[in-house]
């Protein structure tokens, strides 16, 4: 009953309302016959529900069959040979990389009822310890700040949200990128969104498939979460990225190997907006104010001297996206500079795909949003000493067999059914 009431509650919500703690996840169902609008997909306008009529995408639909169903936890696909050659070239040898770490149990980030030796946290489970260092230096370590003193590493969780582009609107007059942090189940339901997004020159990351707390999941359903969203990204953007950001920082020793596998560097944060909290519990808008106000005040403090910041912000919803747009300028009085991931770590060759090229920090702060020509076939790049055949077979996964090439002329009109599955609990990030 409970669920029944939210279900009723959540439909007259806009997709706009899809949250990283799960308050309200969008769902578009594409096997409901997809009625045909006569609308087109206009990346001009910033009426949100027009922006949210779903459309029909003919080169994501041609491929649909060869993902998991959207918003559940992922799984292999029935007869994705190569999927399941990879995984199970992964799971043979992830027990002798990890040892025998324990799925965890919990939902959307809360694990309070979970027991587990915090203290000697053998795991390196962020969740409980935050904990970026594995011990095991065969492990690599996660990022969760820059190297470039007094700058902003600027990022969204949770995109592409449908109803983005006052935001993108905004960030393009001020000549701003930012790294964004994809689901892949958005990215299906919202491709020229996503598609957008990268033609502005952002940088592409995975935020995987349903936004499940990886540690919760089998090996088979994490590796398929990251997998799955990097194909999906591939397809519709044409970059096949080399970094990931786990839901609520859910991240382990095994799910770090498992996106080792894949060469996906994982990206935490320093500093978080709970921008996505406003409307939560008594969470106002004066509440997230004054968040970034604590982040204005550690720069000011001098802890930004000698290294950068990452923060947390989400596309999640109009409200959170507003608060960027707000407190923009606060930003660039409190910090020098306002780079994406990319920029303030130097990777060059941020992607698989390595004729596609980022500015550096220098050059991004000079004012060049686009990557220049890299000589002799190189570039700085993400990273894992952990690099497997998941990596070396990134371009060919990502492309699913039958997939079309994505073409913004051979966009049509169609609609499934919104959907909104929700829970109101808010949780960590
Ligand atoms: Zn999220």
């Amino acid at each position: 009953m409970f669920a029944a009431s939210l279900l009723l509650a959540a439909t007259s919500v806009s997709a706009g309302a899809i949250g990283c703690s799960g308050h309200h996840i969008g769902t578009r169902n594409h096997g409901m016959g997809n009625p045909h609008y006569t609308r087109a997909y206009d990346p001009a306008t910033l009426d949100v529900a027009a922006q949210c009529v779903p459309y029909n995408y003919e080169p994501v639909a041609s491929i649909i069959n060869d993902f998991p169903p959207n918003w559940a936890p992922a799984t292999l696909v029935a007869g994705d040979d190569e999927a399941a050659a990879l995984f199970q070239e992964l799971n043979q040898t992830l027990a002798s990389k990890v040892g025998n770490v324990s799925i965890k149990v919990g939902t959307m980030g809360d694990f309070s009822g979970y027991q587990y030796d915090n203290a000697a946290d053998p795991d390196c489970w962020w969740t409980r310890s935050r904990c970026t260092q594995p011990k095991d230096q065969t492990i690599p370590a996660d990022i969760r700040q820059l190297p470039e003193p007094n700058t902003w590493g600027f990022g969204y969780d949770d995109g592409p949200n449908c109803s983005h582009n006052a935001l993108y609107n905004f960030m393009a007059e001020n000549k701003q990128l930012a790294t964004m942090f994809f689901i892949g189940s958005n990215v299906m339901n919202w491709p020229l969104q996503a598609k957008r997004a990268k033609d502005d020159g952002h940088e592409m990351c995975i935020h995987t498939w349903s936004h499940s707390a990886m540690t919760t999941l089998t090996n088979e359903q994490a590796f398929a979460e990251l997998y799955y969203t990097r194909a999906a990204i591939k397809a519709v953007t044409g970059v096949t990225p080399k970094c990931w950001r786990p839901p609520y920082g859910d991240v382990d020793n095994r799910i770090r190997v498992i996106a080792g596998f894949l060469n996906l560097t994982n990206i935490l944060w320093s500093d978080d907006t709970f921008d996505w909290q406003e409307g939560t519990q008594n969470v106002t808008a004066e509440t997230i104010k004054n968040n970034y106000q604590k982040v204005f005040d550690k720069a000011k403090n001098g802890e930004y001297n000698t290294h950068g910041a990452i923060v947390l912000n989400h596309e999640s919803n109009n409200r959170t996206m507003q608060h960027m747009i707000d407190q923009y300028a606060q930003i660039k009085q409190n910090f020098k500079y306002i780079v994406p991931i990319a920029s303030g770590m130097n990777w060059t060759t941020p992607y698989v795909e390595t004729n596609e090229t980022y500015p550096d920090f220098n050059q991004y702060i000079s004012g060049q949003l686009v990557g220049g020509p890299v000589s002799s076939g190189s570039g700085n790049s993400p990273g894992s000493t952990m690099t497997g055949s998941g990596a070396a077979a990134a371009s060919s996964a990502a492309a699913p067999s039958g997939s079309a090439k994505p073409s913004s002329a051979t966009r049509t009109t169609a609609a499934g059914i919104l959907v909104f599955v929700g829970a109101a609990a808010a949780m960590l990030i």
